[in-house]
């Protein structure tokens, strides 16, 4: 409970990849941690972080074996499916001023409609400065949102497939009605523009270099009478993010380097410079590799071919609404502990890392060694749907890696749910395979 009360704030204040990064260079600090830029050479039980474009963070304990010995490495995504504002986002319609978004993500799209959310990320000015937005989640804040279609109205809109409920382009955000004084020309659409100008210093243009996030506004609640659950906003991947970390921010001195990687844009194909498809992991392990006195380039794939990684995502934890898209034997359950998947992908087990059984085999010795209770599972009934995960790119590095995570339920929807039990058997599963492995 008391942990979990850590996540529960934690995640209420980091609804954005950069957020989440800046929360956890706080905590790594506060832990000990210190940049990678400032260290110059490196020995065994020091500890370092690196961050990538303010999106993406690495941490690292450094064991008493050599680095090209391999690592234990803890893997997760921090960024969430969300609206994004777009790049000309305002207009002004019917008098009320509307920000256009672009969904990033898989989303229900009828889900994001009708509740309060809150604009979270940066715009940054030719001048190079960068304004930090985070309206709508402090008390007092004012929120914004997305209108629904009154149910009076909608015989029409409720014959349509959920699909085209709500359609992409209708996801503009309500943002303000108060028109400028003696305008005839878009009066509310200035007055709101002066209004960004007086408040944030922001002119209409900076949209075009911003990253606003549209998310969920208000903290992460505990969930049922019993408080055995969280709901939240962001818990895919952030709850196994959040436990990994705090895993790897326990450890001393240990045998194996262990290694702690957050990264971004999971939900778009772990794409980009801050996505884990980018050369940034293994450049930040030959920055490593030099600080230890290696410089061959055996020494880097020595390094990844004796490594080792739980490679975590949210996993489906089984619904008593929908059991028709779950096979029991081999779903997850609330409550049953930190979940393996041998395989994601979907079909034929398309596009996922299928984990090899010896490295399974290893992963069970730690889990039982430290009474981990652990679960296993699939993504669903087979040919009902799937997912992919970050596995099978760092597998590409020739490592053994298995998929593992927490169950939720309402995956990608604005609040998921997650098991406070699985949360905290999670946290002790990755601080025991940081330990243990080798
Ligand atoms: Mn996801
Ligand atoms: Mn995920």
């Amino acid at each position: 409970m008391d942990f979990n009360e850590e996540y529960r704030q934690f995640l209420s204040v980091s609804k954005t990849e950069r957020t989440f990064t800046d929360n956890s260079i706080k905590l790594a600090e506060e832990a000990g941690f210190v940049n990678i830029d400032s260290v110059k050479k490196i020995k065994k039980g020091d500890r370092i972080y690196s961050v990538n474009r303010g999106k993406n963070i690495c941490l690292f304990v450094i064991g008493s074996q050599p680095l090209t010995e391999g690592m234990n490495i803890l893997g997760a995504h921090i960024d969430s499916p969300r609206l994004d504002l777009k790049q000309k986002p305002l207009f002004e319609k019917d008098g009320l001023v509307l920000l256009d978004t672009h969904y990033y993500g898989g989303i229900k799209k009828y889900q994001w409609v009708a509740r309060p959310m809150a604009l979270v990320g940066v715009v940054c000015k030719k001048d190079g400065t960068v304004i930090n937005i985070n309206i709508g989640d402090k008390p007092g804040d004012p929120v914004v949102g997305i209108s629904d279609l009154l149910v009076h109205l909608s015989a029409k809109q409720l014959e349509k497939p959920g699909r085209t409920v709500v359609e992409g382009e209708k996801l503009d955000v309500l943002a303000g009605s108060i028109p400028a004084k003696d305008e005839e020309k878009e009066p509310v659409r200035k007055y709101f523009l002066e209004l960004l100008k007086n408040e944030y210093d922001i002119e209409e243009d900076d949209f075009i270099s911003a990253e606003i996030e549209v998310v969920p506004a208000g903290e992460a609640r505990d969930y049922g009478l019993d408080r055995s659950m969280i709901l939240g906003y962001g818990h895919d991947d952030r709850v196994c993010g959040y436990t990994s970390m705090r895993a790897i921010m326990d450890m001393k001195t240990p045998k194996r380097t262990s290694c702690c990687i957050l990264v971004d844009k999971e939900e778009i194909g772990s794409v980009g410079a801050t996505g884990m498809q980018s050369r940034y992991f293994e450049q930040t392990v030959i920055q490593l590799l030099e600080m230890q006195g290696f410089e061959k380039l055996s020494d880097v794939s020595r390094t990844f071919r004796n490594s080792r990684m739980l490679s975590s995502d949210v996993s489906i934890a089984f619904d008593p609404n929908y059991p028709e898209v779950m096979e029991p034997k081999n779903s997850a359950y609330f409550g049953k502990g930190i979940c393996f998947n041998k395989f994601t992908g979907r079909g034929g087990k398309g596009g996922s890392n299928d984990a090899n059984p010896e490295f399974i085999a290893k992963v069970r010795r730690v889990m039982d060694d430290n009474n981990v209770m652990f679960q296993t599972c699939e993504l669903g009934a087979v040919d009902v749907g799937g997912g992919g995960t970050i596995a099978y790119i760092l597998a590409d590095l020739n490592m053994d890696v298995l998929d593992a995570g927490i169950c939720v339920q309402n995956m990608h929807a604005p609040y998921e749910t997650v098991s406070k039990a699985d949360v905290y058997e999670a946290y002790r599963g990755y601080a025991a395979f940081l330990k243990d492995m080798d």
